[in-house]
């Protein structure tokens, strides 16, 4: 994105090295949400991007994705659907397994949230190896819905996650090495 807002989104985030564990270079949004006109510029460039694209559902990928779908959602006159940890949603759920670098682990959405058909939008806060995405993207499809893009604030260039989404289309903000 070549936006003049983007240089001061991109410094308002803090990068703490080794967290939550040695070679992890955390990237902190919380310190962008300090910055009341970088959280702003940070929604209004989101919704800039999709509010002529008939988008009547945003899914947000917990926890970073429940931070800024909800203002996106509200902006664009969509829904707001949270895709959350296992057993945390009281109703009926569909889930999707996927692979952690060990182990897996599960993501889950109300029965019910998304009709068939449905243009949707999946957020997060950073796109890494693109594991979250590729599930959250499953998990929507298998209830019919279409999902038009994934939107992130920061993408780990590197790790070339947008490889695993095939050809759906990921829109960043700031990319990061
Ligand atoms: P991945 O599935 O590998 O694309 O990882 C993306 C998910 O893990 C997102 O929900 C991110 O919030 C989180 N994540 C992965 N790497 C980082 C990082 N370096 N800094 C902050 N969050 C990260």
């Amino acid at each position: 994105v070549t936006d003049d807002r983007v240089a001061r989104i991109a410094s308002s985030i803090r990068v703490i090295p080794d967290f939550p564990k040695p070679g992890i270079m955390f990237q902190d949004i919380t310190t962008m949400l300090l910055d009341p006109v970088a959280f702003k510029d940070t929604i209004d460039l989101f919704v800039e991007r999709y509010r002529e694209k008939d988008i009547s559902v945003v899914a947000g990928v917990e926890a970073r994705g429940f931070i800024f779908g909800p203002p996106i959602a509200l902006a664009l006159g969509a829904k707001f659907v949270p895709i959350r940890k296992p057993n945390k949603l009281p109703g009926a759920v569909i889930s999707e397994e996927y692979s952690l670098e060990y182990g897996t682990d599960k993501m889950e959405m109300h029965v019910g949230a998304v009709q068939t058909g449905e243009r949707v939008l999946i957020i997060d806060d950073l796109i890494a190896t693109g594991g979250t995405l590729a599930a959250a993207i499953k998990l929507l499809e298998r209830v019919g819905a279409n999902v038009v893009e994934c939107a992130c604030v920061i993408e780990l260039a590197d790790l070339k996650g947008r490889d695993r989404l095939g050809d759906k289309p990921v829109f960043v903000l700031v990319s990061s090495t």
